[in-house]
């Protein structure tokens, strides 16, 4: 097998002058404002799905392009590397999975193929609640079944583009925890068709964020949702999600050091143009070697983050190295945005620069999709066989 790609800073050149080519229509104005506004970029999704980039990993007979998830990162990486932000976007690549890998024929029938064209939306995982935070097992939301539908109640917190997609996949507790053998059975995952749910039992509100996520909290009552729409079969959701986890760390990872790239680079160049004291700044070493070294990391957080991509496309375990790509991706970027605001002074504040808001933006990868503890505590337990602490 020819793993040359592994380390080849350009793997996928076309892709990658593609996205670039998109991206270039959706300038940082059009960003600025958006962020301003609270605005969700329609057009830029759009635009991402009719190029059939959000499809990427939807098999050829679905309508897709059926990639692998190495092709998919390097979509991601992209957008943000342009200065662009894939998080409006980026649901769409790993949700679908948990559909394609454990949903019947008919669902896939019915539902990639609109996935697909761009024509549905399937945007918005709701997983966390308010009382049981990371600890997912402990989530309230429940659903009963009547006849050939489930009744749901409960409430979801931070699920993200709710308010811009036609379709959610919801983790519910469909048998009582007191009734599990373990506190990782009896939870399944629904597919919600979110434009005939709200109004009918589901009601959507923003939260206002320190960066523009479209993160909102779901409040659910008394909501029938056919058993159709049970992906998989009951009680094995969180099985399901976990095994869709892998995906997510990978392409966020991948999506994240697209940032920190983007950020070392316009530290650099500034570094190379601001001239105080009559030479530029980056000719002092105080300021040049934190954005060296924020490179530096980006780049073994990138070989990481290549290694867990070829493990998955290749069917190898790859949850330890699906994880560590995301906190060291996460790490790596987070250096690259204090790099660059302290590189750009006063200027870093102001908006017209765009490093403020990259900056707000970089931050949400040490916390979500998961916690850097949460990491580390897998990485001890499971990996290095510590005990284990929750
Ligand atoms: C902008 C944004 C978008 C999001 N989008 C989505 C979404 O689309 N769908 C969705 O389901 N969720 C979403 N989330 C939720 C996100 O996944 C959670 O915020 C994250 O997993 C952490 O959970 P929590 O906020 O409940 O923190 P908590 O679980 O309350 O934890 C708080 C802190 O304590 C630490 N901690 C907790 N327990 C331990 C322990 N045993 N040992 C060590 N440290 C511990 C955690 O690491 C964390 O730092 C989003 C969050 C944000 C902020």
């Amino acid at each position: 097998m020819d793993d040359a790609h592994l380390f080849s800073k350009r793997d996928y050149p076309e892709l990658r002058d593609a996205v670039r080519r998109l991206c270039a229509d959706f300038p940082a104005t059009y960003w600025r404002t958006l962020d301003e506004e609270r605005g969700y970029p329609t057009d830029f999704v759009g635009a991402l799905s009719q190029a059939g980039f959000l499809a990427a990993l939807i098999p050829q007979a679905y309508g897709g392009s059926g990639l692998p998830l190495r092709a998919a990162a390097v979509i991601l990486e992209e957008i943000n590397a342009s200065g662009c932000v894939a998080s409006p976007a980026h649901a769409q690549m790993y949700i679908m999975g948990t559909l394609l890998r454990h949903g019947s024929e008919a669902q896939k029938q019915r539902f990639l193929p609109g996935i697909a064209s761009g024509d549905v939306r399937l945007q918005a995982f709701g997983v966390t609640e308010p009382d049981a935070g990371s600890d997912t097992t402990m989530l309230r939301t429940r659903a009963v079944r009547s006849g050939d539908n489930y009744i749901v109640n409960g409430q979801k917190l931070w699920t993200s583009r709710a308010m811009h997609s036609d379709l959610m996949l919801l983790l519910v507790r469909t048998t009582p925890i007191e009734h599990c053998a373990r506190k990782t059975d009896g939870l399944s995952t629904l597919l919600i068709d979110l434009r005939t749910a709200k109004g009918a039992g589901l009601e959507i509100r923003p939260i206002r964020t320190l960066l523009n996520h479209h993160t909102t909290e779901i409040f659910i009552r008394d909501l029938e949702v056919p058993v159709d729409n049970l992906v998989g079969q009951e009680g094995e959701g969180f099985r399901y999600i976990l095994d869709g986890m892998n995906a997510e760390r990978i392409l966020v990872a991948q999506e994240c050091i697209g940032d920190g790239h983007w950020l070392v680079a316009k530290a650099a160049a500034y570094a190379s143009e601001r001239k105080v004291f009559g030479r530029p700044i980056g000719q002092n070493q105080g300021v040049q070697f934190p954005i060296a070294r924020a490179y530096m990391e980006l780049e073994a957080a990138d070989l990481m983050a290549r290694k867990a991509a070829h493990l998955f496309d290749h069917a190898l375990p790859c949850a330890a190295e699906a994880n560590m790509a995301k906190l060291l991706a996460s790490e790596a970027t987070w250096k690259g945005a204090e790099a660059a605001m302290q590189t750009y002074g006063g200027f870093g504040f102001a908006q017209e620069y765009d490093i403020e808001r990259k900056w707000r933006e970089a931050r949400i990868y040490q916390t979500a999709p998961i916690s850097t503890n949460l990491i580390l505590s897998y990485l001890g337990q499971h990996v290095l066989g510590m005990p284990r602490s929750f």
